[in-house]
């Protein structure tokens, strides 16, 4: 929207864009994530923060055995990035002050005599009116209601991450070799996926 002169804000619950760790790595696809940032003019940026080889994906059974085994060919359809250097890329974006911090949305009131514009309660009292609203704010979305009765509800699936910072100096023997993360038993779990740069380990029941 800045791109596009349209003045915009964002209200976002955490206190502080440092409030806690963004989680491990995200591949963006080309046919959306890729095409909002070529809209926000920061493709070449994003593509230095690309993980090389990250699009390669190894299926292994439960002794190691490599089961699929696909290469990265560097063709950028779905790279992988650090979820908490593609925020800060974005953050850095926009100019200082754009995002207000420690702004929990509490109650969204449609304006009546507008159409599409709204009333916005943040939990100090504080109410801003927008004539865009975008909901960004993750499972529990105050903003989803207004479009959709779907509600969050557990699958039955579980995950549990765990990263290995500073892998190669730390923990040698899974840096080396998907497999030996498999070493990593926990009762019940059914699967681990990895991920490489940080070692992010997702074990799911
Ligand atoms: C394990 C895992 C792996 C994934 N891997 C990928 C992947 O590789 N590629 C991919 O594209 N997607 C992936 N996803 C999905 C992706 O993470 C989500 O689709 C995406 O984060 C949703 O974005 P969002 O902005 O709606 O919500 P979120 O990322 O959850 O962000 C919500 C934000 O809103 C704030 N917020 C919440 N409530 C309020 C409130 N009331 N008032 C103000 N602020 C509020 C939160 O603090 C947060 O900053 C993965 C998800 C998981 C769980």
């Amino acid at each position: 929207m800045r791109t596009k002169g349209i003045e915009s804000a964002v209200f976002e619950l955490e206190p502080d864009r440092k409030a806690r760790l963004q989680g491990g790595m995200l591949d963006i696809h080309e046919e959306n994530g890729q095409l909002a940032i070529h809209a926000a003019g920061l493709f070449e940026q994003f593509k230095a923060l690309v993980h090389p080889g990250g699009e390669a994906t190894r299926i292994l059974d439960h002794r190691g055995a490599v089961l699929r085994d696909d290469q990265d060919n560097g063709e950028m359809s779905r790279p992988e990035v650090d979820r908490g250097q593609l925020r800060d890329l974005l953050i850095d974006s926009i100019p200082a002050g754009s995002i207000q911090w420690g702004h929990k949305v509490v109650a969204i009131r449609p304006l009546s005599g507008k159409p599409g514009s709204h009333e916005v309660e943040f939990t100090s009292g504080e109410t801003i009116t927008a004539d865009l609203l975008i909901g960004a704010d993750g499972a529990w979305s105050k903003v989803r209601p207004l479009v959709s009765d779907a509600i969050p509800a557990y699958t039955g699936v579980s995950f549990v991450e765990a990263d290995l910072f500073h892998a190669d100096d730390n923990h040698p023997a899974q840096a080396a070799d998907d497999a030996a993360l498999l070493g990593i038993r926990i009762p019940s779990i059914s699967g681990v996926m990895s991920s490489i740069g940080m070692r992010a380990v997702l074990a799911s029941s």
